[in-house]
């Protein structure tokens, strides 16, 4: 009997291992199962990317004349759900020059969904991309960056790369707040090639709206320029 329960409990032990283990993975921007995963371009050129996740939303227009201001292209990783609410702002998007990259139609956690789930959630969004007027290579970023194993899987066979990122100033609340602990963090931080992380789509997003611009100038400064995703990473 005792043993009985020791097994029982080392069986616990072993699937909790396993879980937490898959957890991991699932946000690692190191590793996953299938398939390319990108989180910086793999250079000694002075060049970077900066993404924008989420939207479009009526920010457009914001962050779209600080990007016209300083001649910078930008990488949009939009919903398909936003694009149908904010068809125009999609439009302008793809008509300013911009690259649009595919960040899922509902913007769920990828992570343990069925095939005809991440199928659909991706085909979509590529047809109101498609539709917004977007003409190159249409990328792929996982909402909260999360993916396992079936997302990776649909990807690799359509020959796409998961596209993250290694520089996130804003997903640290106590820089997050701050416009210009934003600026700072970047100008310290970053490397040739580096994928840079902001969201501006939203009200809440208020800091990272305002620190656009210093990030910019910044880099400018250090003699860096910028690319797309696609660009960089061709
Ligand atoms: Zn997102």
């Amino acid at each position: 009997m005792k043993k009985t329960i020791l097994i029982v409990l080392i069986s616990i032990v072993i699937l909790f291992t396993i879980a937490y283990g898959l957890l991991k993975i699932s946000s690692s921007r190191d590793f996953q199962f299938y398939g390319g995963l990108v989180t910086k371009a793999e250079t000694t050129d002075k060049i970077v990317a900066l993404t924008f996740d989420d939207g479009p939303t009526e920010n457009t227009d914001e962050i779209l004349s600080i990007l016209k201001e300083e001649d910078v292209k930008a990488t949009f990783f939009v919903t398909g759900r936003e694009i149908e609410e904010n068809f125009k702002e999609a439009k302008k998007l793809a008509e300013a020059g911009h690259e649009l990259g595919n960040h899922s139609y509902s913007h769920k956690r990828m992570v343990l969904k069925s095939p005809s789930f991440i199928k659909s959630e991706v085909e979509k969004t590529d047809e109101l991309i498609r539709k917004a007027g977007y003409e190159g290579t249409i990328q792929f970023r996982p909402p909260f960056g999360k993916k396992l194993i079936g997302l990776p899987r649909y990807l690799d066979k359509h020959d796409r790369k998961t596209v993250l990122w290694n520089l996130e100033p804003d997903s640290y609340p106590e820089i997050a707040s701050d416009s210009e602990k934003i600026v700072k963090h970047v100008n310290e931080k970053i490397e040739p090639g580096s994928i840079i992380l902001l969201h501006v789509m939203y009200e809440s997003r208020e800091e990272s709206m305002k620190s656009v611009k210093g990030i910019i100038k910044d880099l400018k400064a250090q003699g860096y320029t910028f690319q797309t995703v696609s660009e960089m990473l061709e």
